[in-house]
């Protein structure tokens, strides 16, 4: 512990984002262009560096908080990065965009407000790459196996990076033509510029990942050739069905999934098109889902200069503090939230886009067919069904449906070539060490027993976080390099059963 009244002297002071007229003018993240250091030094003296450390319980990766705050509040950059490192691949990455389940999780959380562990690791994380801290650790030795990791989301980039310092040659195949996931066509830019991505996708190069973008196993590559060609597979292909609103016109040209949105804006940042090919520019903008995919709607909405905004969310507004079913440390409690997004709406708009504890409940057309208003209802508290009489119109040109998504894709080349089945909640099965569980086939043969083929990320756990996803991919590089090795020292932060505490 740096000083043992740090959280007594100092107070909580999260690095302070751009003002929001200034950031919705640009798609450069809310906190660009300032430098972390002067608060964070402070901020990491307030660590009680406590006995029981419940904040590493609190990250699925186990993240070594209390030992990297020393050293933060010391400015030994070098050392943070090194600590840092030891549990997590990407960190300038969560530092930016994950939800910090430890903050919630910290002591100080108990009574009052929490350590910025976020902008610590955030702030280490740039500092380790501005001094050349962080560097490419290529293998020192090979082991003549090789792993092809399927998809290059977090998971799989975390995979992949695990198992090439191991010494494996791996091959990363992604559909999209690009490298990234959802860190890449799905997470706006103004949470996360694209270039953090690229740097860590240069340093695997230099490593000795491979990269092969533009190509989707099972259609364009036969899933057979890479069987034969490697001697592991790591399918984290993510949960990438999203959930359907089923309204009447829904069919309606203007109502889109969020990710077709999301993309469109992202493909644009990257270069690929002067005009996103979906755009809320000058539209009446109605976004169905109360989540966080719904809030990057609002943000691009208000960046491509939207007539107005409404978020929709069949949840009614929480409680701004823990409810008593979800004591500390039980971490993310389900309050009320404030994203910069929202805040961006409410300095626009002047007031709060949400709608709480309401549905749609039809979409009306005009004469060409376009959607031109989206009818809403209040729901009943219990079962959610729309209460009658209340129901309201509100123009909308443009409708973004971010509902969730119900898990990867079943019935493909891919999971009839790996004999991938869905478990009961239409994830990919496996086992508790991510071993892909297979269909039984009727006679069981030497091949198809599940041997070697390993489900990490969304695909296997769900629709879930970038933090999870890293610790998946970590664990399943470690189960896969036991299964061709014998033995791992590879890291296992958790496994395929583990739930966050909620
Ligand atoms: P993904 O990132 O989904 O990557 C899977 C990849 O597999 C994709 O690139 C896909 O093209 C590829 N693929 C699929 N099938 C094949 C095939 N047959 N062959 C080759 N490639 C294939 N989490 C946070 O912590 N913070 C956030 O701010 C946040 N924001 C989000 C915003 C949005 C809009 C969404 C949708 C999610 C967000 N999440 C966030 C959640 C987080 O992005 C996911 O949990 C995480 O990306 C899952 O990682 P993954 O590697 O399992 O899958």
């Amino acid at each position: 512990m740096t000083d043992p009244f740090g959280f007594l002297r100092t107070p909580r002071h999260p690095v302070p984002a751009r003002p929001s007229p200034e950031r919705v003018g640009d798609w450069n993240e809310v906190y660009a262009g300032q430098s972390l250091l002067p608060l964070v030094a402070g901020q990491a003296r307030r660590c009680m560096d406590c006995g029981v450390p419940f904040c590493h319980g609190g990250c699925p990766l186990g993240n070594l908080i209390p030992e990297w705050n020393v050293y933060a509040a010391h400015e030994d950059w070098y050392s943070a990065s090194e600590r840092l490192h030891a549990t997590n691949n990407f960190p300038e990455i969560t530092g930016r965009i994950c939800p910090a389940p430890c903050e919630d999780a910290c002591v100080l959380a108990l009574t009052g407000e929490p350590v910025t562990i976020k902008n610590v690791e955030q702030a280490i994380a740039d500092e380790g790459w501005a001094r050349g801290h962080i560097e490419a650790r290529p293998p020192q030795r090979l082991t003549g196996r090789s792993v092809a990791v399927i998809g290059s989301g977090p998971a799989g980039l975390a995979a992949a990076q695990q198992l090439t310092r191991a010494g494996h040659s791996v091959t990363v195949f992604e559909r999209a033509d690009r490298i990234g996931g959802l860190l890449r066509y799905g997470i706006p830019a103004f949470k996360l510029e694209k270039r953090q991505l690229d740097r860590r996708i240069g340093q695997m190069r230099e490593e000795g990942t491979r990269f092969c973008p533009g190509v989707d196993v099972g259609a364009e590559l036969d899933v057979a050739a890479v069987r034969d060609e490697h001697d592991a597979i790591i399918v984290a292909v993510g949960a990438t069905q999203p959930r359907e609103l089923p309204a009447l016109g829904r069919e309606l040209t203007g109502i889109h999934q969020a990710m077709e949105y999301l993309e469109a804006a992202n493909r644009t940042d990257e270069g690929d098109c002067t005009r996103p090919s979906v755009t809320a520019e000058n539209r009446d903008v109605v976004i169905i889902g109360g989540g966080d995919t719904g809030a990057d709607c609002l943000g691009t909405a208000l960046r491509q200069g939207a007539a107005s905004v409404v978020q929709v969310d069949i949840n009614p507004m929480r409680s701004t503090c823990r409810s008593e079913g979800e004591p500390w440390p039980l971490v993310h409690p389900g309050i009320h939230r404030v994203s910069h997004a929202h805040e961006e709406a409410r300095d626009r708009h002047g007031a709060d886009p949400r709608r709480f504890g309401t549905t749609a409940v039809r979409f009306e057309a005009d004469t060409a067919g376009h959607v031109r208003a989206v009818c809403l209802a209040e729901v009943e508290p219990g079962n959610r069904a729309p209460r009658p009489g209340t129901e309201q119109a509100l123009p909308a040109q443009l409708v973004l449906l971010a509902l969730g998504f119900l898990g990867p894709q079943h019935g493909t080349r891919l999971t009839a070539g790996l004999g991938l089945v869905p478990d009961d909640r239409g994830n990919f099965a496996r086992t508790a060490d991510f071993m892909a569980r297979m269909a039984a086939p009727q006679e069981p043969t030497a091949e198809s027993l599940p041997k070697g083929v390993f489900v990490a990320g969304d695909a296997g756990r769900g629709q879930s976080l970038v933090v999870w996803a890293l610790a998946e991919g970590r664990s399943a590089a470690a189960a896969a390099d036991s299964y061709l090795m014998g033995f791992s020292d590879l890291p296992t932060p958790i496994t395929a059963t583990d739930r966050p505490l909620i």
